[in-house]
């Protein structure tokens, strides 16, 4: 699983990933969040109203489910099951409540922070972006904090200060970690 704040480039660095290692799937999440700039249904997010996403925590469809900026957010428990039965790792871009609570069912996960080099760069990175209010950069750099502190319970902290070489360390940590003995 990998968190980090908004801006920290969470979706760029798992792009990376992708395109250098191979048995890895993107767990596409469910949100009620509404659709930003090019994003589209079924590829970033499943876009879903309230009703659609409740339904969904009533059915047990969903692995974890947060609460994140008053929106809702979860992952659909049928494809991560399914891939995982044919020994397909999956990467969850989820927030540290989900992260944690995932943890808390399969201690095997593993659970990888992801930073930007300073606050300031966050804060550009979120303006920049053009796609936030202001009210809404403010929310993201305020929740950012809060996820900050949850950093010591996470296995790898990973400074996003050079991509590539984010991209590699991401790269060695999942390699490293499907060497480990576990158990069948
Ligand atoms: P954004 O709105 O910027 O795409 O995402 C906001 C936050 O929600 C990010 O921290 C992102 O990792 C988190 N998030 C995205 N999908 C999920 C999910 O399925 N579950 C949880 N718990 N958080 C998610």
């Amino acid at each position: 699983m990998v968190s980090g704040p908004s801006g920290s480039g969470k979706g760029t660095v798992c792009q990376g990933l992708f395109k250098e290692l191979a048995n890895l799937q993107l767990s596409i999440s469910a949100t009620t969040r509404k659709p930003r700039g090019q994003e589209q249904d079924g590829v970033d997010y499943y876009f879903l109203n309230r009703e659609q996403f409740e339904a969904m925590i009533a059915g047990n469809q969903l692995l974890e489910w947060a609460d994140v900026y008053g929106n809702y957010y979860g992952t659909p428990q049928k494809p991560v099951l399914e891939a995982l039965s044919r020994g397909v790792d999956v990467v969850l871009e989820i927030d540290v409540q989900g992260a944690l609570h995932v943890k808390s069912r399969y201690p095997d996960s593993v659970l990888v922070f992801l930073l930007p080099p300073s606050r300031a760069e966050l804060a550009r990175r979120l303006k920049n972006r053009g796609t936030d209010s202001s009210v809404d950069i403010e929310q993201r750099m305020q929740w950012a904090e809060k996820e900050i502190k949850e950093i010591p319970r996470y296995d790898y902290l990973l400074i996003n200060d050079d991509l590539a070489e984010t991209v590699q360390r991401l790269c060695a940590i999942v390699i490293a970690e499907r060497c480990r003995p576990r158990l069948f």
